[in-house]
C-alpha cells in the first residue's frame, strides 16, 4: 500500500462485474469509497448516501454551479458526478479512494493533475453479459436496450485505462487488481 492517497478508476460495460470488483476493495482497510451523487431514481436495496447520494435535478445544478464536481457526466439520461470533497479527504488522509465512473467521468479525472490508476473491467462476453442483466432483474426490458446500446461504444474507451481485466473468473479479477495495486491480505478488514 503507497503512503499518499491514490484515485483508483473503475469503469466497465453494465453488469461487467465492475461493482463487486469495488465493494472487494473497499473492504481494505486502507481504502474508500467515493460516494456519487446521481439524480436516478433509487433502486430496491440500495441506501441513500451509502450506494448513492440520490439529489434532484436542480440540486445536482447548483452543485455544479458551485464547481462541487471533480467531474460529472449524463449517463443513460441521469446526472452522475464525483464530489471532490470525498476524495480530497481520502487523499490528505493518505488514503486510496475507489470511484465508480463511466467512460466520460474516468476521462475527466486522467486530467485532473491527481494521482491515479484506471482498470477497466471487460465481461467476457456480450452474451454473459446480457445474462448478467437479465438475471440482476432491476432495469426494464428498455432500459436493458438502452444499457446494451452503450456497451459497445464503452468497450471501444477501455485501451485508454492503465489496465484492461477480463471478467472470466472473478477471484483470479481479484487478485490481479490487489497485485496492480499493492494491496495484501494483512490490509484487508476480512
Ligand atoms: P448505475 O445507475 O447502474 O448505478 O450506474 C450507471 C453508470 O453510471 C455506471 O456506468 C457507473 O459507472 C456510472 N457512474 C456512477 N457514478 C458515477 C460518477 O460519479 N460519475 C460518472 N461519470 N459516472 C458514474
Amino acid at each position: 500500500m503507497s503512503n499518499s492517497g491514490r484515485l483508483i478508476v473503475i469503469s466497465g460495460p453494465t453488469a461487467s462485474g465492475k461493482s463487486t470488483l469495488w465493494k472487494r476493495l473497499v473492504s481494505y482497510s486502507n481504502v474508500d469509497f467515493s460516494v456519487s451523487a446521481t439524480t436516478r431514481g433509487i433502486r430496491t436495496g440500495e441506501t441513500d448516501g451509502k450506494d448513492y447520494s440520490f439529489i434532484s435535478v436542480e440540486e445536482f445544478k447548483q452543485r455544479i454551479d458551485n464547481n462541487e464536481f471533480l467531474e460529472y457526466a449524463t449517463v443513460h439520461a441521469n446526472y452522475y458526478g464525483t464530489l471532490r470533497a470525498n476524495v480530497e479527504a481520502s487523499l490528505n488522509a493518505g488514503r486510496d479512494i475507489v470511484l465508480e465512473v463511466d467512460v466520460q467521468g474516468a476521462q475527466q479525472l486522467a486530467d485532473c493533475g491527481l494521482p491515479i490508476v484506471s482498470i477497466f473491467v471487460v465481461p467476457p462476453s456480450r452474451e454473459t453479459l446480457i445474462e448478467r442483466l437479465r438475471n440482476r432483474g432491476t432495469e426494464t426490458e428498455e432500459q436493458i436496450a438502452t444499457r446494451l446500446k452503450a456497451v459497445d461504444h464503452e468497450l471501444g474507451f477501455a485501451k485508454d485505462y492503465d489496465y484492461q481485466l477480463v471478467n472470466d473468473n472473478f477471484e483470479r479479477m481479484l487478485a490481479e487488481t490487489e497485485g496492480i495495486l499493492g494491496y495484501s491480505v494483512e490490509n484487508s478488514n476480512g
